[in-house]
């Protein structure tokens, strides 16, 4: 697919943020191209439209640029995952690993309903400690999550295998 080396020539990426050492992969820059913003989205839509998913749950930050425009083409309710103490309402919460310490992704209950099926996006999986979590938090209340879906994978850090059942599909691969 054309589209997919359009994408990935326009994610930019800067080094040593948030630190030494670290290759940040910046989105924004895929934001800044209109065709390729869109081709992103297509991306997805095309693989998830008509597979019967009620939810696309996106993770704070990133996920709340790509999954609100994937919910609304498959017709789907876009529901946020987002860090502690953001949500007003009564939340569920679930505690996840960081490289130093941890951290808490919460989700609203009464969001969704036991046997819905979802969609998780994020902008990128690295570790998948972040995916991993949102996965735990919907599985509890018992939504099926058909697939976690990424702009980038950093394979290097096999996220893909902490997974572990739950399927992952991204657009772009970066070594
Ligand atoms: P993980 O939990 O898989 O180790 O880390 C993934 C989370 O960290 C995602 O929410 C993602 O947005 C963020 N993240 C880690 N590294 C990068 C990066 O290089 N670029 C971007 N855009 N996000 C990153």
């Amino acid at each position: 697919d054309t589209r997919i080396a359009k994408i990935s020539s326009v994610i930019r990426v800067i080094p040593d943020f948030p630190k030494p050492g670290i290759m940040f992969q910046d989105i924004t820059t895929l934001l800044l191209d209109v065709g390729a913003f869109r081709d992103t989205i297509d991306l997805f839509v095309e693989r998830y439209r008509g597979k019967d998913i009620s939810v696309v749950a996106g993770v704070e930050a990133r996920g709340f640029i790509f999954g609100p425009p994937i919910a609304l083409a498959i017709g789907a309710k876009f529901v946020p995952m987002r860090k502690p103490n953001k949500l007003p309402g009564e939340v569920i919460s679930e505690e996840y690993s960081l490289e130093y310490g941890t951290d808490k992704m919460e989700m609203h209950v009464g969001a969704v309903q036991a046997g819905e099926r979802a969609l998780i996006i994020d902008d990128l999986v690295a570790t998948g400690g972040t995916l991993c979590a949102a996965i735990r938090l919907l599985e509890r209340v018992g939504v099926h999550v058909v697939e976690c879906a990424c702009v980038i994978e950093l394979p290097e850090l096999k996220g893909r295998e902490r997974l572990g059942k739950t399927p992952l599909f991204v657009l772009v691969s970066s070594s």
